[in-house]
């Protein structure tokens, strides 16, 4: 590969453009047929409290296809955003994602938090509201067990727009979460100007905390505004249980993470659950400090 710049080996291989052009065409074509052909699933993460109690669930998305073997979400799902597959793709993760939660709950006899990531083009779709809405009544889930995640990138697009489907979503109850926070270019005037429920601090923080002060620094700055504006806050990408205990410490309430546990099939997830949460008899949580 090395030798495109070799200029007498040039016409041998593909320039890097045309490698990413080609596993685009691929993957949007092998992806369209896994929509229509029920190829993809839900996995879910849990969130935990202070006290290693399961609290929430995000919702992640899973495909892995016959020739293409597993695909990262976050290949796919910019491939779907490009593509006109977004909206096929978003509706299946609503609609997978709600009525497996529905049946957990049902199980576990309690609700939990459900997070969604949503994508910018589901989000501005004329009847997204409608749709969460009417999702949530079908499968009998109370709107305020809800968390849809966004980025910092969506609210660039139309931000009037974005602020009235927000304060629609809020009226019944919905929460909105701004993922990956902090990495984007106007984090805080984003704080000023929308009312967001919640924050979730991106992992490169977490990643670095315990050999950098400034990336410590930065988490705490976030939970003090946070606690400010009166937001709740995730911190996702917890691996070590020096990160879970220093966040701890810190303040943080809310934790997501490998050291606590992978993204699971619902029915690990309901066995976990049922150890775990705060509701079982057995209460059984794991220890954070
Ligand atoms: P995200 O929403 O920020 O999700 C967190 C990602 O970090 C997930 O990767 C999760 O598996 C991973 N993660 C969680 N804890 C740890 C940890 O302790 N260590 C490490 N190394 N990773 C951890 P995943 O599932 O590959 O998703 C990547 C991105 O793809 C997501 O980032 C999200 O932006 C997008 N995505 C995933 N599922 C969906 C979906 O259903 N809809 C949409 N629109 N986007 C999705
Ligand atoms: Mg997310
Ligand atoms: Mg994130
Ligand atoms: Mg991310």
């Amino acid at each position: 590969y090395k030798a495109k710049h070799n200029r007498n080996a040039v016409s041998l291989y593909k320039t890097e453009m045309e490698m990413d052009y080609l596993r685009q065409l691929v993957v949007e074509q092998r992806l369209r047929q896994a929509l229509s052909e029920n190829g993809l699933h839900m996995m879910y993460q849990p969130q935990m409290d202070e006290n290693g109690h399961i609290v929430g669930l995000e919702a992640l998305v899973r495909w892995e296809d016959e020739e293409l073997g597993f695909v990262s979400p976050a290949e796919f799902v910019q491939v779907a955003e490009q593509s006109g597959l977004m909206l096929p793709l978003g509706h299946f993760v609503m609609d997978t994602s709600l009525r497996e939660y529905s049946k957990l709950r049902e199980q576990l006899g309690h609700g939990l938090d459900l997070a969604i990531n949503i994508s910018v083009i589901q989000f501005e779709h004329p009847s997204f509201v409608e749709d969460v809405l009417c999702l949530l009544r079908n499968y009998h889930i109370p709107p305020q067990e809800l968390v849809l995640e966004i980025t910092e990138s969506l609210v660039m697009t139309n931000f009037d727009q974005v602020l009235l489907t927000i304060k629609r979503l809020q009226r019944q109850g919905i929460r909105l979460s701004m993922d990956d926070f902090g990495t984007g270019y106007s984090s805080l005037s984003l704080l000023r100007d929308l009312p967001i429920d919640e924050l979730k601090i991106d992992k490169s923080f977490v990643d670095n905390m315990l050999d950098d002060p400034r990336a410590a620094n930065m988490i705490q700055s976030i939970l003090y505004i946070a606690r400010g504006h009166n937001m709740d806050v995730v911190v996702e990408g917890v691996e070590l249980e020096a990160q879970a205990s220093e966040l701890a410490l810190m303040g943080c309430r809310r934790f997501q993470g490998y050291y606590f546990s992978r993204p699971e099939r619902l029915e690990r997830i309901q066995e976990m659950c049922l150890v775990h949460s705060k509701h079982s008899r057995t209460a059984e949580p794991l220890p954070i400090i």
